[in-house]
């Protein structure tokens, strides 16, 4: 039994250590003809190493705590093809039934949808304001939007990016229609970016504090609940989170075994 995680950024490794937390800890006692604790589990990166995006030290202790979680972590590897029966990665063939893409996702084709030229990555052009470039009374926002940070790169397609744009243009918009006015040019303000690997172990980067292990994985946990819509919802994830903390158990279960009904 082979899974393997397609992707060395953070979905990918996230997704990895998850699979090997199930197979290795929460399906251990679920089956009686397959162990699911001898599941191969397998990340292949295409670049030179796991989280790009993360300075050397982080990446280097997410790629050890893989390596504990059983997850065997293959880089310099580009995927070239994916069959029922495997994928061909760096030109080796890795057999396997169940491939899982974590490589990243491709933009709608909103900028065609405007009858204009795509920005980088397919995106869709925008200045500072986050007007449509060449186009008035056009504004886009998110993931589908390429807009610059100060220094030219374009801004990453992360929520707390587009959580930022939106509350920005809401109230230039605002500004602009009651009072005429416009706005400041938008600047993004990063709150620190965040790969979980397992239980325990989690990276933050926050520029020049960066945190890994057992506090960061903490914080990840408090910054997710704090940020959901309200208190109920709060109690309500924190209580399961805690349940499944102490008893390893998760709510996803797969019947295997066909139910015979008999006749009454
Ligand atoms: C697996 C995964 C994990 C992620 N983890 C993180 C994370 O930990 N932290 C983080 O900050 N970010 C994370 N992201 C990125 C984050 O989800 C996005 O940056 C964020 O959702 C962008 O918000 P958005 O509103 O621009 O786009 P979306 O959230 O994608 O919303 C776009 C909406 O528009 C709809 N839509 C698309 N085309 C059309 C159309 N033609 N007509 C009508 N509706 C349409 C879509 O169905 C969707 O509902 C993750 C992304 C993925 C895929």
């Amino acid at each position: 039994m082979t899974f393997v995680v397609v992707g060395g950024g953070p979905t990918g490794v996230e997704l990895a250590g998850s699979i090997a937390e199930l197979a290795r800890h929460a399906l251990t006692s679920d089956f009686r003809r397959i162990r699911p604790e001898t599941a191969k589990i397998i990340m292949i990166e295409g670049g030179p190493r796991i989280l790009s995006a993360f300075p050397d030290a982080l990446a280097g202790y997410a790629q050890r705590a893989l390596g504990r979680l059983g997850v065997r972590v293959m880089t310099d590897m580009p995927v070239e093809s994916i069959t029922a029966d495997g994928l061909t990665a760096g030109g080796r063939f890795i057999p396997a039934r169940t491939v899982l893409w974590g490589a990243g996702v491709a933009p709608t084709g909103a900028a065609r949808l405007l009858g204009i030229e795509p920005g980088p990555g397919g995106r869709v052009p925008v200045g500072a304001d986050l007007r449509v470039t060449g186009l008035e009374n056009v504004y886009s926002l998110g993931d589908v939007a390429a807009c610059m940070d100060e220094d030219g790169r374009p801004l990453p397609g992360l929520a707390q990016v587009a959580q930022q744009q939106g509350n920005y243009l809401g109230k230039a918009l605002r500004s602009e229609l009651t009072r005429g006015r416009s706005s400041a040019p938008f600047r993004f303000h990063n709150r620190g970016n965040a790969a979980i690997i397992g239980r325990h172990a989690a990276i933050f980067d926050f520029g020049r504090f960066r945190m890994k292990g057992y506090p960061a994985w903490m914080l990840w946990a408090i910054v997710h609940v704090v940020l959901l819509v309200n208190f109920a919802q709060r109690i309500r994830v924190s209580l399961q989170w805690l349940w499944r903390y102490l008893t390893y158990r998760r709510g996803a279960r797969i019947i295997t075994t066909p139910v015979v009904r008999r006749p009454v």
